[in-house]
């Protein structure tokens, strides 16, 4: 900036001296010639008027001596007199000198009018003037006494030749002394202007750099100045603005960084680095405020799934949840692989390092540290390393979050850590709550002696149940069940043991089930069991397995060993009635039969069992 103004005032100096020097040329030129011309005339009159003097006292003879005199005055070079026509024509040629050498001669002849040129070269400057006579009255005298002409008429003319050379030269003199006072005043000014104007210039020059980075964020730069006037106050304020403005966002970015728990990638970038801090601060809290309106944990595991997967593009990782007494690990999602861990894990939490020591594993620590990632040679060979993240819920290590990556990926990788750790941190109160929801839940449907579902469950879900059955055209298969003589257990060795065989016969009905058949405790030792979606007519045969396992089965009850049989009524939904509580009933009065005829057997219920005027 400052070499654009210094050649600009250079540039704008030299143009007006070359100006001046033109314009003084100019003035010297017409200074000269008018000098010149006004000496010459003065000569000419001189002449005419001393020749006409000659001529009046008839020694015109003697002229060329007076001629000569005038020869001798300084810069007058040649002189001649020359002859117009009707002065040839009345006194004859004259000599040779006096008549028309060139053209110009003859023009002023011919016209009557004053010719005049400049001859210039490097060492010489002449003036020639041809001025005429014509035959006019002058200073009493009158021409036409003595001429033979026409009034007007050119009677003759001096042809002067002056050498103005010393003119010239003085004047070239004053014009270069003058040019070099002019150009050394320019150079002065220009000098005093630079002095005057760098400050400004520096100034300028700071304020645009300042801007520059401010623009891409950065407030730190300070300007500096020497003036003292407007200009100070103006840095001092861009000074205090950017000072403030800088202090109050690396305030924000330290806050939000203390409420998400990490820095974002710093970019040097003030304002881009608080806007990106805000940013996540943003997400994570609509995250947070999505999730705690999520019902269950599966809903909050999903919605983590989707940031690790969307957001964080993670391609691999798992997730998983440790069941709440801590003995089972449970894949919620794995990405990329079947399985990152060895299957020992999952029946066997323990296994799982970070859940047993509830720290951090990184592969990088100690070389693959745990023995149950799926591909040891891999991570052995650098081609894969792992980081398990443990999650506390409730105080405990409730889920695991791992991830598996190439190394190319690491500094990828340690940047993210710190955003899924705040993630996973800020979903674990949520899945807290929805952990013990779940918990209470269960106990309210679920028999804590047998692990099956309880009546109200039952009450519950029934017409679910049943809905989806309709609406699919299945059937539901109904096993009313009650263990035969139970009562000699509890009389004979006592309630505990009671509850032992009650145990054992829960067992056994679910291991002779499907996964999505329900199992309920239906009264005291009678069992309700929902077999969903059979073919109708083969609910009979799940019933005969549950029996024939119960009188195969060896219960042993510490202090003996006892053999205890059920007996079993069957019905079908919507085979038998489409209202299933009274489908339930007809199970029920099924197996009332079944004791009737003898017990440790499977009756089905058919519609001559039933009147309906008997219920
Ligand atoms: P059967 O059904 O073959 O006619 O004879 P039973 O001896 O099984 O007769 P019943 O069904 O009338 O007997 C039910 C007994 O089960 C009564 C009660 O003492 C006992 N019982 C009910 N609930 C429990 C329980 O939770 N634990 C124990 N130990 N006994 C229970
Ligand atoms: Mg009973
Ligand atoms: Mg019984």
């Amino acid at each position: 900036m400052e070499r654009k103004l210094t050649i600009r005032t250079w540039l704008l100096l030299g143009f007006i001296f070359l100006l001046v020097i033109f314009m003084l040329a100019l003035s010297y030129r017409t200074f000269a010639l008018r000098e010149s011309k006004s000496k010459a005339l003065a000569i000419a009159e001189l002449v005419r008027d001393t020749l006409t003097s000659y001529m009046v006292m008839g020694v015109i003879d003697r002229r060329d001596e007076f001629l000569d005199r005038i020869r001798e005055i300084p810069a007058v070079e040649s002189i001649r007199v020359i002859r117009g026509e009707s002065v040839i024509r009345q006194f004859g040629p004259g000599s040779l000198l006096e008549t028309p050498q060139d053209d110009l001669e003859k023009k002023v002849l011919a016209e009557g009018k004053v010719v005049e040129f400049l001859e210039e070269s490097i060492g010489k400057a002449t003036y020639k003037v041809v001025i005429p006579y014509k035959a006019v009255p002058t200073k009493g005298i009158n021409c036409l006494n003595c001429h033979q002409a026409k009034e007007g008429e050119v009677l003759g003319a001096i042809s002067l030749t002056m050498d103005i050379t010393p003119v010239r030269n003085i004047s070239l003199v004053l014009l270069i002394v003058l040019g070099f006072i002019f150009l050394l005043g320019m150079i002065g000014a220009g000098v005093i202007l630079k002095r005057f104007f760098q400050p400004y210039v520096k100034l300028m020059e700071q304020i645009k750099y300042a801007a520059q980075r401010a623009k891409n964020g950065d407030f730190t730069y300070r300007i500096t100045t020497e003036l003292e006037d407007e200009a100070k106050d103006l840095a001092d304020n861009m000074n205090r603005t950017f000072e403030h403005l800088d202090r109050m966002l690396r305030e924000i970015e330290e806050k939000v960084r203390a409420m998400i728990g990490y820095s974002v990638l710093k970019t040097g970038d003030v304002l881009r680095d608080t806007s990106q801090m805000v940013d996540e601060l943003l997400k994570i809290y609509k995250f947070t405020r999505v999730i705690e309106k999520d019902k269950t944990k599966q809903d909050v595991y999903k919605r983590l799934i989707d940031i690790f997967k969307e957001y964080l593009s993670l391609d691999k990782f798992s997730f998983y949840e440790v069941d709440p007494k801590g003995n089972c690990i449970k894949p919620i999602w794995v990405e990329g692989m079947e399985s990152w861990c060895n299957e020992v894990i999952y029946n066997n939490a323990d296994e799982c390092r970070a859940k047993r020591t509830g720290m951090p594993v990184d592969s990088r620590e100690f070389i693959c540290v745990c023995p149950n990632f799926i591909d040891n040679e891999a991570c052995i060979s650098g081609s894969l390393r792992y980081y398990c993240i443990p999650v506390y819920v409730g105080g405990k290590v409730g889920n695991i979050f791992q991830i598996v990556y190439e190394p190319e990926m690491e500094e990828f990788i340690e940047l993210l850590i710190p955003y899924i750790k705040s993630y996973l941190d800020e979903s674990a109160p949520v899945l807290e709550a929805r952990t013990y929801m779940d918990l209470l839940k269960e106990q309210s449907i679920i028999d804590p002696l047998t692990g099956l579902y309880n009546r109200r469950f039952l009450k519950e879900t029934i017409n679910t149940i049943t809905a989806q059955i309709k609406r699919s055209g299945t059937t539901l298969g109904i096993l009313a069940i009650d263990v035969d003589y139970f009562k000699q257990v509890n009389d004979t060795y006592g309630h505990d043991a009671g509850d032992k065989v009650l145990m054992e016969v829960a067992k056994t009905i679910k291991s002779s089930i499907r996964e999505s058949d329900i199992a309920v405790r239906y009264g005291g030792e009678e069992f309700l069991v929902l077999l969903i979606d059979v073919q109708p007519g083969s609910t009979v045969h799940v019933a005969e397995k549950i029996r024939k396992a119960m009188e195969n089965k060896v219960i042993d009850i510490g202090t003996a060993q006892l053999k205890k049989t059920v007996s079993i009524g069957v019905s079908e939904f919507p085979v038998d009635t489409d209202k299933i509580w009274q489908c339930i009933k007809f199970a029920d009065i099924a197996l009332y039969k079944a004791k009737e005829e003898g017990r440790n057997r499977v009756v089905r219920f058919t519609a001559d069992m039933w009147t309906e005027a008997e219920y």
